[in-house]
């Protein structure tokens, strides 16, 4: 059996392969690992071999991890869909939220994030494949929405977030990464500061690098199929 280090390695040794490979320096891709439905003793064990960013897509299942893990000081991001009604805890416990596609969201978590605690992270979720049924905000509404998020007191706006339709061709999974880029090059032409383009995930990790992912969002291929 391989063991958790190992697999994270192993997908290291794949992030790094393909930053070289398309020019890019594999220390400007930083690796997310998508740690939710794992147990929190998963996670100590990858914060042991020096993994320190985690995402989660739940709340509650999220803050349980966040508080049984505080003493090791990781860093905790919040990828999925946020209800009014839990902005509130993600604003407390987590460093950045990856799933801002209403300005609603993201007013209700400038008011809720407390002072004493550093600006939240956040990017906004970008629906490049224009699923009807995906979370996230439509291209064309991205340029508004990213000038209000930007406006707000206590967050910090990071860049764009997707998710496209999965794909098994390497030429097709880069179309919608590309579309994210040049949207995020537009908004900084623009005068916004982005420095994150979260996409990627296990199966196109690589084509999201190709179009330059600064960071991977990755579950599978490190913790093995969800249970
Ligand atoms: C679950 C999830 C991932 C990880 O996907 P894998 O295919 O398991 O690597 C990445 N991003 C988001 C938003 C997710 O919900």
């Amino acid at each position: 059996m391989t063991t958790l280090p190992a697999k994270l390695q192993a997908v290291l040794a794949r992030i790094a392969g393909a930053a070289r490979r398309y020019g890019r320096d594999p220390a400007d891709v930083g690796l997310l690992a998508v740690s939710k439905t794992w147990p929190a003793a998963a996670l100590r064990e990858l914060a042991a071999a020096g993994q320190r960013a985690f995402g989660e897509s739940y709340v509650q299942e999220g803050l349980a991890k966040i508080t049984e893990l505080r003493v090791l000081g990781l860093d905790w991001h919040f990828i999925g869909s946020l209800q009014a009604n839990k902005t509130r805890s993600v604003a407390e416990a987590f460093d950045w939220v990856h799933s801002i596609d209403q300005l609603r969201i993201a007013q209700r978590l400038a008011e809720q994030r407390p002072a004493t605690l550093p600006p939240l992270s956040v990017c906004l979720q970008v629906n490049v494949s224009n699923e009807a049924s995906k979370g996230g905000v439509s291209p064309a509404a991205v340029p508004a929405l990213a000038h209000a998020v930007a406006r707000l007191p206590r967050l910090r706006l990071r860049g764009l977030m997707a998710i496209p339709a999965p794909s098994d061709d390497y030429m097709v999974q880069r179309g919608p990464f590309r579309g994210l880029r040049e949207l995020s090059e537009q908004l900084q032409a623009d005068g916004l500061l982005l420095d994150t383009l979260s996409m990627g995930m296990s199966h196109d990790l690589e084509a999201a690098i190709a179009e330059g992912a600064t960071l991977v969002r990755i579950g599978t291929a490190i913790f093995g199929e969800r249970r």
